[in-house]
């Protein structure tokens, strides 16, 4: 019987009932905390909203996904450690963009001590989409949406994810169980940021994780601390959580660069804040973060590594002259990021080309406007998209900003359990595929692709953020 067959026969409230049971055995690890609510009440952390089943996915595309991780590894390791390359890109978008322009003088900064980090990490999530090619005949092709190098979040919980459906589809005796791909992303994260810290060797010195204040996507970050410990052979492993404004407080450096959080030296900083300028609302939080990144603590991600994330570099991508200095010229990945690489432009590309002017006046819906900027809430499409592109050309303050072709991923049916109850939604998905690096002394001592996290979202919706409620954590079963 098909799911969706299935689907017809079933009790709802059976159903959700056992929804309900399931997001409870997991207890807080699949919650967050509802926004503008505190953590001191249970009633306010809810599950993340889920999908009942896994969406189908093409396999080709998906395997596609997961092979080319290691180019987008490359090039992530490439741009972070050729500042030139760097540079080549950044330089256009420094004097229009003050958060990248700090950025980039504090790594000026920092090369400049005379000590530096034990070693620097990455772990990476790379977004992309489905392009469907056609309504009529079902082909799809897999497109870039963006490349993440900070605070990237749902890996443990995705892992959780796919263990539910899982548990679903043998309860319904699908043969889709069988389909059903392998997901390291949880060990992925946890194994990355276990070696940094056993790079470090110290086993007493603690790991941070630096956490935006009032914390709300709370679970993924307990299944990764629960990881770390259960994993970890040393028994007095200590963690703790803290945020930019308690490291201005409690950390310091000594004259050897050797960074302490309050009496303990601390070997690994893994950052869930940092990438966005409202995170730096005075100059004691810039102080905390140069502390940071001034220490020979391993950072993940490290100052260079975020910088090689800014989405600024996804446009540069689109050029076959940059593609070839950053692969050296090596055909294979060449082809393998130009073939998932979607159109784009600079505002004044655009304005200067009066047919993809007329195009987005036409349609604006079809495009989207972004700038270097994390964390959802930073793009437009549509009417948005319109309004806001004539107010960034009457302020003169284009050219950080970069437009995208709208990819339009297939639609289909799901069930999803949102906030105690089952809602149908016509949905569409976007894959993340993970990938990590550690380098020591600007040489790779260990390089990973694996794991997968799928979000969907409601089709009509511009963005999918999951604890927003806008978006559900899904898995896949592969077609
Ligand atoms: P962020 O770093 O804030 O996640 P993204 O570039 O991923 O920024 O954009 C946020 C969301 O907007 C994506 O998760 C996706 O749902 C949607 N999106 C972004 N670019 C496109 C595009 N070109 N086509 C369709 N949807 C897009
Ligand atoms: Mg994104
Ligand atoms: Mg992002």
């Amino acid at each position: 019987m098909s799911i969706e067959q299935w689907m017809k026969n079933l009790d709802r409230n059976e159903l959700n009932c056992e929804c309900q049971r399931w997001a409870f055995a997991h207890g807080k690890c699949v919650s967050f905390v509802q926004r503008c609510f505190a953590l001191n009440d249970d009633s306010n952390v809810i599950p993340y909203p889920f999908t009942i089943y896994p969406s189908p996915y093409p396999r080709n595309e998906y395997e596609r996904a997961c092979r080319i991780q290691s180019a987008i590894n490359r090039l992530v390791y490439r741009l972070a450690f050729d500042i030139q390359m760097m540079d080549s890109v950044l330089e256009k978008f420094i004097d229009c963009d003050p958060f990248i322009k700090r950025l980039r003088e504090i790594y000026d900064h920092i090369q400049q001590l005379p000590y530096q980090s034990v070693a620097e990490t990455c772990i990476i999530r790379t977004d992309y989409m489905l392009q469907e090619m056609s309504q009529f005949v079902k082909r799809t092709k897999l497109r870039l949406i963006e490349i993440n190098t900070i605070a990237i979040g749902l890996g443990a919980a995705a892992k959780v994810m796919r263990e539910w459906h899982k548990i679903f589809l043998t309860k319904i005796q699908s043969d889709f169980v069988s389909q059903l791909p392998k997901n390291e992303s949880h060990d992925l994260v946890i194994e990355s940021l276990l070696e940094s810290w056993k790079i470090y060797d110290n086993p007493k010195a603690m790991i941070l994780f630096v956490i935006p204040e009032r914390e709300f996507n709370i679970g993924d970050q307990m299944l990764i601390e629960q990881g770390l410990l259960s994993r970890c052979d040393h028994p007095s492993l200590l963690i703790k959580h803290v945020t930019l404004i308690e490291i201005s407080r409690c950390c310091s450096l000594n004259s050897k660069g050797i960074l302490f959080f309050r009496e303990f030296e601390v070997a690994l900083v893994y950052y869930r804040t940092a990438y966005d300028p409202k995170h730096f609302y005075n100059e004691d939080i810039w102080q905390a973060y140069i502390m940071l990144e001034s220490s020979c603590a391993v950072k993940c991600p490290s100052l260079r590594y975020h910088l090689a994330g800014m989405k600024c570099f996804q446009l540069a991508l689109t050029e076959e002259s940059f593609l070839k200095e950053v692969f050296n010229e090596e055909q294979e990945f060449i082809d393998d990021v130009t073939d998932i690489t979607e159109e784009m432009f600079t505002i004044e590309q655009a304005m200067n080309d009066p047919v993809v002017q007329q195009r987005i006046l036409e349609h604006p819906e079809c495009f989207y406007l972004k700038q270097s900027r994390e964390g959802g809430g930073n793009v437009y499409c549509g009417e948005m998209l319109k309004e806001r592109l004539n107010e960034i050309v009457e302020k003169n303050d284009s050219k950080r900003y970069f437009l995208m072709s709208r990819i339009s991923p297939p639609i289909r049916p799901s069930l999803i359990c949102s906030k105690g109850s089952i809602i149908e939604r016509q949905i569409n998905s976007e894959l993340g595929i993970f990938g990590s690096l550690i380098t020591q002394n600007g040489k790779l001592v260990s390089e990973r692709s694996g794991g997968y996290l799928l979000r969907s979202k409601p089709s009509s919706n511009i963005e999918g953020g999951i604890a927003s409620g806008q978006g559900y954590i899904d898995s896949i079963y592969l077609v």
